[in-house]
């Protein structure tokens, strides 16, 4: 959908952009926050997600905008082998 600028379920051309989706978990403290996919052993958040919406039937797809902004420690954080490499076949 973000290339084609289609949705891929409906065909529909009508899409909206969400530059920052709300974190319902920060609703419980001073705010709203923008919503972070990882949380780092450390404490603090990484992979500021941002969504592409399809007007015509509501399918959603999201996107991190700094994917590279996460940091692969082993534990929180795993890299995906690829298919040529992965034991998994
Ligand atoms: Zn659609």
């Amino acid at each position: 959908m973000k290339h084609t600028q289609r949705c891929p379920k409906c065909e529909c051309s009508s899409l909206l952009f969400l530059r920052e989706i709300a974190d319902a978990t920060a609703a419980f403290g001073a705010g709203v926050g923008a919503w972070m996919l990882a949380r780092l052993p450390d404490g603090t958040t990484r992979g500021h997600v941002q969504a592409l919406i399809c007007r015509g039937c509501g399918f959603t797809e999201l996107y991190v905008y700094d994917p590279d902004s996460i940091p692969v420690d082993g534990t929180v954080v795993t890299r995906v082998a690829s298919p040529q490499t992965s034991p998994f076949r």
